[in-house]
């Protein structure tokens, strides 16, 4: 998911839209505060950064969001900011671009922001015998093929990134089943059981365990 932190409402359809043709998943949102809150709660892939911008400009939302996360930030703003863009450099932006620009560019780099950060994340997670291969969306315990559906897949993944946290439902439904889910936190109990009974029951091992009143954890 990709976020666009845009005032202008005709530059941020515009990017929005060239983003989902593409077939990125994009949120848009137009205020620095709201967009701050947003980046911290959730683990977007890119943030596309105006600076001038209602309620926190660019450059303090950008250095607030760097005192705890690493998400990739395209900083897109108006021509000539020099003091700006050095500004934005120091404090953790990833790339800087200037409008008026070129889409096509605005796409080439894109793909390459996100290609790093898929490198970064590498191929394979593993737990033990059991072993996440992200290319393939396979997983094996013991190399005995583990079939598992899309959503027990994804928490899977989520739990293992963050190993050794507590996850609580509202995390997991949040970065699984995604912002405009106004289900039940019961579903992550759900499909926390549906993974004991493909992993822990076969395997006679315990994976996911839980923390009494808080929430979920896979600790080494
Ligand atoms: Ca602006």
């Amino acid at each position: 998911m990709i976020l666009i932190v845009e005032d202008e409402a005709k530059i941020a359809r515009f990017v929005q839209l060239e983003l989902e043709h593409e077939g990125y998943e994009v949120r848009h949102i137009s205020d620095g505060r709201t967009a701050l809150e947003s980046a911290l709660a959730h683990d977007y892939d890119l943030i596309i950064l105006d600076l001038m911008l209602p309620g926190m400009s660019g450059i303090e939302l950008l250095r607030r969001l760097r005192q705890t996360k690493d998400t990739p930030v395209l900083i897109l703003t108006a021509r000539d900011q020099i003091m700006d863009k050095v500004a934005g450099l120091d404090i953790g932006a990833d790339d800087y671009m200037t409008k008026p620009f070129a889409i096509e560019e605005l796409l080439a780099r894109i793909r390459v922001h996100l290609k790093r950060r898929e490198a970064f994340k590498g191929e394979k997670l593993t737990y033990g015998k059991l072993v996440v291969d992200r290319n393939a969306r396979s997983v094996t315990y013991e190399d005995v093929p583990v079939e598992l559906t899309k959503k027990e897949y994804d928490l899977l993944v989520y739990l293992l990134e963050n190993r050794n946290t507590v996850i609580t439902r509202e995390q997991a439904l949040d970065a699984v089943w995604g912002f405009d889910f106004y289900g039940n936190t019961n579903v992550v109990d759900v499909y926390v059981r549906y993974l004991r009974s493909k992993i822990d029951d076969v395997f006679d091992v315990k994976v996911v365990r839980t923390v009494r009143g808080a929430g979920y954890i896979i600790k080494d």
